[in-house]
């Protein structure tokens, strides 16, 4: 089946009463039915039936053997970390999720993780980031908020040659149009608080490990830390996962009309958005892609505009996050990576004149009216 078709069926046929919709467990615990039998689940933090159908369902949509549903992107990244040792040397998107970055500087950097960060859209570059204890490549593409485009296929080569683990973070574009497992990634980390939610309503982050062995020590960890979605967030990450497909659809539509009208208009300098031909990742999109997503980053042409803009727009909300059905722009330089120093963000083109885009579900029309007059 489908993608779309899947995801719309999650949990359809999980209740024995024969809800349509998967019951939300609530529960702590669970009865044992007799001493040494179990139902399966034991204790919530280990298994939860709700969860497990999210969990199962992202395993499927992604084309991974297991989920893992944690309660924030960057818990399931933090768990994901775990899984290194100190002395351990793992390569990094350079213009990276700042909540990642913060988490490996100020965080992980206590116990020894030794980290490099690259332009992952340069495989050489990446294969000269390489060293005798490096273990993983951990990547973003689409990045944020540059939409720098890197050759998964290309990438998991390299990785496999020299054994090591490949994670792609596939937040900006999600299996419906990206199965970064499919193209020779080892695991899938999202933060499902974008657009597999979707309706800007939850905090929620999901794992997918193509193979059971590792999937055993994602497992291990993930109880053993115990950073678990509860029942009730992993029924509303259900029930949005279930219209991401025709949502991305509208999404992409939109952000497609914006970048457009952006490119033609006098106060913008540059639009950033990979579905534009002149984008430098647009061909390896197209092969590796079946769209270019619903993120796009354009700089005006004086820093004074900034202020303005996120003032003036109306329909458009001025806050952090993305993927959902309304739109959102944000300041990147002081929203989402004010953790990165100024002389780097300058350096990667995150500077103070960049504002992103999430581009939702709304006729184009309104949103092309509301930039109107934040710009004029
Ligand atoms: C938001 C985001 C994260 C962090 O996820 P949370 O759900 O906010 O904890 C990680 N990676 C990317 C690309 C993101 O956009």
């Amino acid at each position: 089946m489908h993608t779309d078709t899947r995801a719309v069926h999650l949990g359809v046929g999980y209740d024995h009463k024969g809800a349509i919709s998967v019951p939300v467990y609530q529960t702590a615990t669970f009865q044992h039915p007799a001493l040494g039998r179990s139902t399966g689940f034991d204790y919530s933090r280990s298994g939860n039936p709700t969860r497990r159908v999210l969990e199962d369902g992202i395993a499927s949509l992604e084309g991974g053997c297991r989920g893992f549903a944690y309660a924030s992107g960057m818990a399931a990244i933090a768990n994901l970390l775990m899984l290194f040792s100190s002395g351990d040397h793992l390569i990094f998107t350079e213009d990276l999720y700042g909540g990642t970055y913060r988490l490996l500087e100020q965080v992980f950097n206590q116990y020894g993780l030794q980290v490099t960060y690259v332009d992952t859209s340069d495989l050489e570059a990446v294969a000269a980031a390489l060293r005798e204890n490096t273990r993983a490549i951990f990547m973003e593409t689409p990045t944020n908020p540059l939409l720098k485009v890197a050759d998964i296929a290309a990438t998991a080569q390299l990785a496999g040659d020299r054994g090591l683990l490949f994670i792609v973070d596939n937040t900006f574009l999600s299996p419906y149009l990206q199965k970064p497992l499919e193209l020779g990634a080892d695991v899938v980390v999202h933060s499902a608080t974008k657009y597999l939610g979707g309706h800007n309503d939850l905090v929620a982050g999901l794992v997918v490990v193509k193979e059971e062995k590792l999937a055993e020590k994602v497992y291990f960890l993930q109880n053993s830390v115990g950073a678990v979605l509860g029942p009730l967030d992993s029924w509303l990450l259900i029930r949005g996962i279930k219209t991401l497909g025709i949502r991305l659809e509208r999404q992409q539509e939109n952000a497609r009309v914006i970048a457009g009208w952006l490119t033609l208009h006098p106060r913008v300098q540059k639009v950033y958005y990979p579905g534009l031909p002149e984008h430098p990742g647009y061909k390896i999109m197209q092969k590796q892609s079946r769209g270019f997503g619903a993120i796009v980053s354009f700089e005006v042409t004086e820093e004074e505009l900034v202020k303005q803009v996120l003032e003036r727009t109306r329909l458009i909300s001025f806050a952090e996050s993305l993927g959902g059905v309304e739109s959102l722009i944000t300041f990147p330089a002081v929203q989402t990576h004010a953790e990165i120093k100024e002389e780097i963000r300058e350096r990667l083109g995150i500077n103070n004149r960049l504002l992103r885009l999430s581009v939702g579900i709304e006729a184009v029309e309104d949103l092309l009216a509301d930039l109107e007059v934040a710009l004029s």
